[in-house]
């Protein structure tokens, strides 16, 4: 554990909401007004999301049920900011116990939102106060447009990456995430092109269930996006193009991928694909609420004999380690 402490290494992969350590999470519920607003999805939401055994899943579409719970508490500029404030902390801050951070840099993304209590632009600047308050070798913005938004909320959100970035803000890049069977891949498309031509780094979700269609992956591709999240179930065709674009990056979530059953064990994962062909990989945690997992551990399931892991030596992982540093936007 001492190596993978003291490894520096980036996190590119972190959902804002999906990594509030749980001991924020149950302050905000604590300080949550019990009342009318805390329906009957939120109250079972959170009582999922804090099962000392943590959150059972069938499949990857229980995962996005939770959010709404999470959502409620994270509404106000307050909430925003404790939350954003405890995923910086839990990222970077020295944990004694094992003698470093879990990473050097981090990405973090969120999708900015208009809560009722803030404007999505409000909601990104509470974000980016607090990652601010890091140095820019540490921490950085990714601003997330969810699939299920239409071309005109699409557009406003690349804007305001955009206009963020032009303010000096640190926004290095843009995202689309959300339930991977929501929306049309096709409204993206002039967006992007603006996120890129302001100088934004493009990642996208793509190809994370068995359902999402080939024609999709192959239309994402072609906005050339700089890294790829998941990347699970990429075709014949599709792995082509991005083995042609040898600085594609794929960001990989191990832990995630198991518990969402979108991979069926780590024999199975995609990653060996990659590794075997030298591909740029970087080693992300995707969500540590509800997957209670940490980056130590996902790197530790890079090194732990198989079956528990891929048995990769320490050369190997201090590779990885460092491809993830030279894939970050904000450098
Ligand atoms: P937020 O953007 O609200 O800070 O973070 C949570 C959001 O990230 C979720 O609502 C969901 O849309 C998105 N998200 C989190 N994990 C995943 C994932 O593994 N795949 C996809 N496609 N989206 C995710």
């Amino acid at each position: 554990i001492a190596f993978i402490a003291n490894l520096p290494k980036a996190e590119l992969h972190a959902h804002l909401n999906g990594s509030i350590p749980i001991a924020t999470l149950q302050e905000l519920a604590r300080d949550f007004p019990v009342g009318d607003d805390q329906s009957d999805q939120v109250r079972v939401g959170l009582e999922k999301l804090q099962h000392p055994d943590g959150v059972g899943l069938e499949e990857i579409h229980d995962f996005f049920k939770l959010f709404p719970a999470i959502y409620a508490l994270t509404a106000t500029p307050e909430a925003l900011r404790r939350a954003t404030r405890g995923v910086l902390r839990e990222f970077l801050e020295i944990d004694d116990s094992i003698g470093g951070p879990q990473c050097t840099y981090i990405e973090l993304r969120t999708i900015p939102k208009s809560t009722g209590f803030m404007s999505r632009g409000e909601y990104a600047r509470v974000v980016l106060d607090e990652i601010e308050k890091y140095p820019a070798e540490q921490a950085a913005l990714i601003i997330s447009v969810d699939r299920k938004m239409n071309e005109s909320e699409m557009g406003e959100v690349v804007a305001l990456a955009v206009s963020l970035k032009e303010e000096g803000r640190r926004v290095v890049g843009v995202d689309v995430c959300g339930n991977p069977l929501n929306g049309d891949m096709n409204h993206l498309e002039r967006h992007i092109v603006k996120a890129k031509a302001a100088g934004l780094g493009v990642t996208l979700h793509i190809a994370e269930t068995k359902d999402n269609p080939s024609a999709e992956t192959l239309k994402l591709l072609s906005y050339e996006p700089n890294r790829l999240g998941h990347a699970t179930f990429l075709d014949d065709e599709a792995k082509g193009i991005m083995l042609g674009s040898p600085d594609m990056c794929i960001e990989i979530c191990l832990s995630s991928n198991l518990l969402c059953k979108t991979v069926p064990s780590l024999e199975d994962h995609h990653i060996g694909y990659y590794l075997e062909r030298n591909h740029p990989v970087s080693i992300c945690t995707d969500d540590i609420l509800p997957f209670r997992n940490s980056l130590l551990g996902e790197y530790a399931l890079l090194m732990a004999a198989p079956p528990f892991g891929l048995g990769l030596g320490e050369a190997e992982v201090r590779q990885i380690a460092e491809m993830s540093l030279r894939s970050r936007f904000g450098h």
